[in-house]
């Protein structure tokens, strides 16, 4: 029986996670669950897995929950990023599913590496953010990654089980998102709504903006830059709107492996949930006469500068990957709440990453005080355009 605390429950992500694990009572535990603002949704969880631990933002959203559970069920409520540190590091936990959005999940997720978990990681802005510092606690306390992510689960699918030895190229396929073909011109007048309209994937807000910006695939190619210990050089970006095919890796006898699927996460929670298991997650068979044509193109830098910023930022080799994933954070957020255009997301971006002098960040403070130093320098630019 696999023993889970599950960080970002409350999430698209966390609640995926759910629906797959109560198809498998005998087969998993939730010890724990965090959430953040959604208290209601929560409590709910908590009645139905009655976990050991709950955790929530602060000391008031905590005393909802517990009036929200008092009588009904056991569960201990506590809150603030040390009681995250330590749902994700529960000695009785041996899985842990790291879906907080942003640099929010960085600490937790680290927390799990350091007790030498397997991490099952969506929260991808926590590799962004310190992939160095991350990678080097994984491998010195024996933790497991397996990607959530669909296109690297779908990569850590394709790979030799062992080694690296005969591949050529990762190849990541993103949708394109809603704005692939639409006139350049109308970009300017996007809102949030329209941004977070994704045509394949029910996702958050902040992930659904980055779908559209491309920014997601950019924080995806340097996630599997380090995840698969593979240079910038040898990740490729395809274009693919049908998001079918999740990803590929192609090896040097001309060899392409594709995972696919109906696009539904459900099916990349599963897969890491009981590697190397198979279990069934709910997802329906894919019908690919019904698909019919699956489309694959080149992408298109001019249209997406965040994602050419990302492949700079990695080919830069230092700390450029966390300022970019901080301003970017800023530069959505402000998106969200009508501060910014949709466009300048990507100049508040480049304008930050020429602002500050690109300093490798080789330790978690260093990782920290760029982060903090990426968000301030955002923020002025943010205001300054407002
Ligand atoms: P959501 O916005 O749906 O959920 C985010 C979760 O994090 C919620 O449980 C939220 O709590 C919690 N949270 C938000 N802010 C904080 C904070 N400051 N401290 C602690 N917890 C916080 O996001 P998604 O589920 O879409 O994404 C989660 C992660 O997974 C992201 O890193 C994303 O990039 C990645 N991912 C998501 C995919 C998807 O299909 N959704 C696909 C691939 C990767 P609450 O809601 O209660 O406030
Ligand atoms: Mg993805």
């Amino acid at each position: 029986m696999r023993k889970l605390s599950i960080l970002g429950a409350t999430g698209s992500i966390g609640v995926s996670t759910l629906d797959v694990v109560a198809r498998h009572p005998e087969r998993f535990e939730v010890v724990a669950l965090s959430g953040h603002r959604q208290i209601r949704k929560l409590a709910g969880q908590c009645l139905s897995c009655a976990p050991r631990y709950a955790v929530v933002a602060d000391d008031a959203a905590a005393g909802e929950l517990r009036a929200l559970l008092a009588g009904r069920v056991g569960t201990e409520v506590l809150h603030g990023i040390e009681a995250l540190e330590f749902i994700a590091s529960l000695p009785e936990v041996d899985t842990v599913m790291a879906a907080i959005v942003g640099a929010a999940g960085l600490r937790p997720t680290l927390a799990s590496a350091r007790s030498g978990k397997r991490i099952l990681l969506a929260n991808k802005e926590a590799l962004v953010m310190a992939g160095g510092v991350f990678m080097h606690e994984v491998h010195a306390h024996g933790a497991t990654l397996l990607p959530i992510d669909s296109e690297h689960n779908a990569v850590f699918q394709c790979m030799p089980v062992k080694g690296r030895a005969g591949v050529r190229r990762i190849l990541l396929t993103a949708s394109g998102g809603p704005f692939r073909s639409s006139p350049l011109d109308a970009l300017d007048h996007v809102t949030p709504e329209q941004a977070c309209a994704h045509p394949n994937w029910d996702m958050g807000r902040k992930i659904s903006v980055d779908s559209a910006t491309m920014m997601n695939k950019g924080l995806e190619v340097i996630e599997a830059h380090w995840l698969f210990d593979t240079p910038a050089e040898s990740i490729d970006v395809v274009i693919h709107p049908q998001s079918i095919v999740h990803s590929m890796v192609e090896y040097v006898d001309g060899s392409v492996l594709a995972q696919m699927g109906n696009p539904d996460m459900r099916t990349p929670i599963a897969h890491a949930l009981d590697w190397p298991h198979r279990i069934d997650s709910g997802v329906s068979a894919l019908d690919l006469a019904a698909a019919a044509d699956l489309v694959f193109e080149r992408p298109d830098f001019a249209r997406f500068p965040c994602l050419a910023l990302a492949f700079e930022a990695l080919r830069a080799a230092g700390g450029a990957p966390t300022v970019l994933n901080a301003a970017n954070e800023v530069a959505v957020s402000a998106f969200l709440e009508r501060r910014l255009g949709f466009r300048a997301i990507a100049d508040v971006i480049a304008a930050t990453l020429e602002t500050l002098p690109d300093q490798p960040a080789r330790t978690l403070d260093e990782v920290f005080a760029a982060d903090a130093a990426a968000r301030a320098v955002a923020q002025r630019i943010v205001e300054a355009r407002t």
